[in-house]
């Protein structure tokens, strides 16, 4: 069969996808009209985050059986148009879990310890010892709110730091097996009680802007919140005026309402913040696992397909 790789996806899986038999057409940058014209004959297609798989490019590519996305959330992939043309969806929600885990904590120790600044700092010149004091995060409470894969794996790292753990999760009540040392609290026990907060849970219409002025009055004046997982699940216009009123201490954001955030973002303003560029999937191992997933998906997908 014919598959259309978009997006820079990993070497070695359109390799294995070639070597499973089929034809891979590799291919960037690609939008509809130009999408729907490059998926004729086309019946397996692999996306990162770039392409953008809307109800107008399934309606206009009538041979497409398979779309895979390799990375976790289908936020580029119209799922409903998919389903009602009988497109298979897939992901691959375990790629990134650790490098997202990590960059949270990455995210954690640089806030708290002003290592970016401090950094820029040396390299212009300034040898800045006191302006940098920072704050141990040994003895201080982390609260997760969505204790699913990533969540897990952030409880991890915070234990290993001897961070006490609170977790809240819709779906997870207590436990699970190996995690019984976490703490499961309601929702505002959590925000009351943590001296971190760190978000884990998908962008769903329950989710947007779930973290807005009411949780914000909720937390402590002195506790920090780290956003590595959806832009829209905090509201940022309640975050800016949180922190610019010493609601919030500071805060660690990897990802925006809307990306690229607009360089006059007011968010990128102030000086307790601390924002990177989504980064949280982009290590060489995270895109390595989703090509290898994504490959696998792709030709089991294909395999199941019914044959004429
Ligand atoms: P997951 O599905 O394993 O876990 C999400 C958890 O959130 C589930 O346990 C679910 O029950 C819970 N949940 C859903 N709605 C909730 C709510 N309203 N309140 C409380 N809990 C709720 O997903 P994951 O693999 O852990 O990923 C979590 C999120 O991280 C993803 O949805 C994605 O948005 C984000 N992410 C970000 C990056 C990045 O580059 N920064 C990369 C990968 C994933």
């Amino acid at each position: 069969m014919r598959v259309l790789a978009c997006d820079g996806i990993d070497p070695a899986a359109v390799k294995r996808i070639r070597d499973a038999g089929h034809e891979v057409i590799e291919a960037k940058g690609l939008a509809a009209p130009d999408l729907v014209t490059a998926l004729k004959g086309v019946q397996g297609l692999l996306v990162r985050s770039a392409t953008k798989v809307t109800a107008e490019v399934l309606a206009g590519a009538p041979d497409l059986k398979v779309v895979v996305r390799a990375g976790t959330g289908l936020d580029n992939v119209d799922r409903a148009a998919a389903d009602a043309r009988g497109v298979v969806v897939r992901n691959t929600p375990d790629a990134n879990t650790v490098s997202v885990a990590e960059i949270t904590f990455g995210m954690l120790l640089a806030l708290e310890r002003h290592l970016a600044g401090a950094a820029a700092d040396l390299r212009a010149g300034r040898w800045e010892k006191s302006k940098y004091a920072g704050r141990e995060l040994f003895g201080r409470t982390l609260g997760i709110i969505g204790f699913g894969r990533i969540g897990r794996e952030v409880a991890n790292r915070a234990r290993a730091f001897g961070m006490p753990v609170l977790a809240y999760d819709d779906l997870v009540r207590r436990g699970p097996a190996g995690f019984e040392w976490v703490r499961h609290t309601d929702r505002d026990a959590l925000l009351r009680e943590s001296d971190v907060v760190t978000l884990h849970v998908p962008l769903t219409e329950r989710t947007r802007h779930s973290i807005s002025t009411r949780e914000f009055g909720l937390m402590k004046p002195d506790a920090v919140l780290v956003n590595a997982s959806r832009g829209g699940i905090v509201d940022e216009t309640a975050l800016h005026e949180a922190l610019v009123n010493e609601r919030l201490r500071a805060a660690a954001i990897d990802v925006f309402e809307r990306e690229p955030a607009p360089p006059d973002h007011p968010l990128l303003r102030l000086p307790n913040v601390l924002a990177l560029p989504h980064l949280g999937a982009s290590t060489s191992e995270a895109q390595r696992r989703a090509g290898t997933d994504a490959a696998a998906a792709l030709l089991e997908a294909l395999a199941a397909l019914p044959t004429r």
